[in-house]
């Protein structure tokens, strides 16, 4: 296996003008710079004591000195670890209580906020000063294929956020496994931050073809989104489905000449936005299944029949075994529902400094627990029905809240729905519908959308309640936020 220190050298070799990154308006990296700056500052970094094995937490907003300082790192044989800006101060507290950082790297102004903690902290701007001293140039590290690099925070949507760890091995399995993702010369806009799991597939993939990433500004909004797509030229873009969904109210979103594919990640993608989004781009919207602990999983490709496009999440990409099972972990058959498990060289080593949560995860032989459900077609696509914690059980009935949630979003009257199960006495739990509307002057009554779910779907299945919303509440990575909507629906009890 190569290091990630040559890895950088021969992009810069083979890429050298072309350009890394793009900040819309502000600044552009090509390959050659970020070799050169990224080796400068590791060299400023061992200079200071950071040394093999050390974290580093990077508590920057994605962007040109986030790729510099994670390329750093990684070449000098630490640990970097990214804070996404949007994270509070009690879960930064609980990231580095856990981290241990021997350094962080922080911006005061778009980073999260810093808690007073008594570790040593590189402010951003400090950075361009040290990127800009040329080299010394002797420094090499040795490679060392299972050794960290990388310490991925979960987004923290069950619980308090997980450090998903992996080694120089799993960061370099991501690349080219995400099929119709990557290819040489790509420009591809990215919506989701760099400190979540996405980004190390992202880098794999631009150390071995060179590909541009242009940085989607924060706050992040569709019209912005629309535009950089039109002035960049972009031809891959990348967005969790709230994102593309909000993309679509906008007039300015058109057809581009340049534009190859969009990807759909990190929550569900309702069949009808899959559908929109080709009819409006004329671009195929693939889906990916992933997590932060096996940032490649499942994925749709453009050549799949619609059918598989808007239902399912496709087949395991290259060099990924995914398996559905029953709970002793023996395979169940295609069409019925079991617990979803993946094997593979992205598969993290294991939660950082936490044995306890990574024998749960992890089996002896390799099997990473996903802790969501899912079945197989007879074609072997995988199709999620939602995660185990997130069923609820309406009179004996399993009920999965995304299956409901798909068929709300059909109906004409409503734009987008949530439905969570809130316990009551004498059904255990009953379905409760959070709906914005598609016309708030004319929103949809709860017995419409009875009749509608209960026409497509078993009985059990339709809402009990309805509670129309101006929007649903999402997490700090825009998923939906459902412990939020549980806790309202307890309280919103009439
Ligand atoms: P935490 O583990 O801290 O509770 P999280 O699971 O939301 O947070 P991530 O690793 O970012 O953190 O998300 C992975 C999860 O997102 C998957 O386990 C799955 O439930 C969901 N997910 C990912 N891709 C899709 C998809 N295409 N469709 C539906 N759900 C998806
Ligand atoms: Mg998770």
């Amino acid at each position: 296996t190569a290091s990630i220190d040559d890895l950088l050298r021969a992009a810069a070799g083979r890429h050298g003008d072309r350009e890394a990154y793009v900040e819309p308006g502000g600044e552009r990296l090509t390959f050659a710079e970020w070799d050169t700056r990224s080796d400068a500052l590791a060299a400023a970094l061992v200079a200071g004591g950071i040394s093999t094995g050390d974290v580093v937490a990077l508590m920057l907003p994605s962007g040109i000195d986030y790729a510099i300082c994670y390329a750093a790192v990684a070449r000098l044989g630490a640990v970097a670890t990214g804070l996404n800006a949007r994270l509070g101060p009690r879960e930064v507290t609980a990231i580095l209580d856990r981290a241990r950082p021997a350094l962080i790297v922080h911006d005061p102004v778009n980073g999260p906020p810093l808690p007073r903690i008594g570790m040593p902290v590189l402010t951003r701007n400090e950075l361009a000063d040290l990127y800009s001293r040329p080299a010394p140039g002797s420094r090499r590290t040795p490679p060392d294929p299972s050794a960290p690099v990388v310490i991925i925070w979960t987004s923290g949507t069950t619980g308090t956020p997980k450090g998903a760890w992996f080694d120089v091995r799993n960061l370099l399995a991501s690349a080219g496994s995400s099929g119709v993702m990557s290819a040489p010369g790509d420009r591809r806009l990215v919506a989701t931050p760099f400190a979540h799991a996405g980004y190390m597939a992202k880098l794999a993939d631009q150390l071995v073809w060179g590909i541009t990433l242009v940085i989607s500004p924060v706050p992040w909004s569709a019209a912005g989104m629309a535009r950089i797509m039109r002035e960049e030229r972009i031809t891959v873009v990348g967005g969790v489905p709230t994102q593309w969904a909000k993309l679509l109210d906008e007039p300015d979103a058109t057809r581009l000449p340049d534009l190859r594919v969009g990807i759909a990640a990190t929550a569900p993608a309702p069949p009808d936005l899959v559908e929109a989004v080709a009819a409006r781009l004329g671009v195929p919207l693939v889906v990916r299944y992933a997590m932060t602990e096996s940032p490649t999983i499942c994925g749709t490709e453009p050549s799949d029949p619609p059918e598989v496009q808007f239902r399912t999440v496709g087949r395991p990409q290259l060099g990924m075994e995914v398996a559905v099972t029953d709970p002793d972990g023996r395979p169940v058959p295609p069409g019925e529902v079991g617990r979803i498990r993946v094997r593979g060289g992205c598969v993290m080593r294991g939660y950082w400094r936490d044995p306890e949560r990574t024998a749960a995860a992890l089996t002896d032989d390799g099997w990473l627990l996903s802790g969501d459900l899912g079945r197989f077609d007879v074609e072997g696509n995988l199709i999620l029905v939602g995660r185990a914690g997130d069923l609820y059980i309406r009179g004996g009935y399993n009920v999965h809240p995304v299956e409901v949630e798909n068929t709300l979003a059909e109906h004409p009257g409503v734009r987008r729905a949530a439905v969570v199960g809130r316990p009551t006495p004498v059904i255990g739990e009953i379905g409760v519908a959070y709906v914005v509307p598609a016309d708030p002057a004319a929103p949809p009554t709860l017995a419409e959308l009875r009749t509608w779910t209960r026409d497509r779907l078993a009985d059990y299945k339709a809402p009990d309640e309805l509670v129309l919303v101006d929007d649903l509440p999402v997490t700090a990575m825009l998923k939906l936020d459902r412990a939020a909507l549980r806790v309202r629906s307890a309280a919103d009890r009439v």
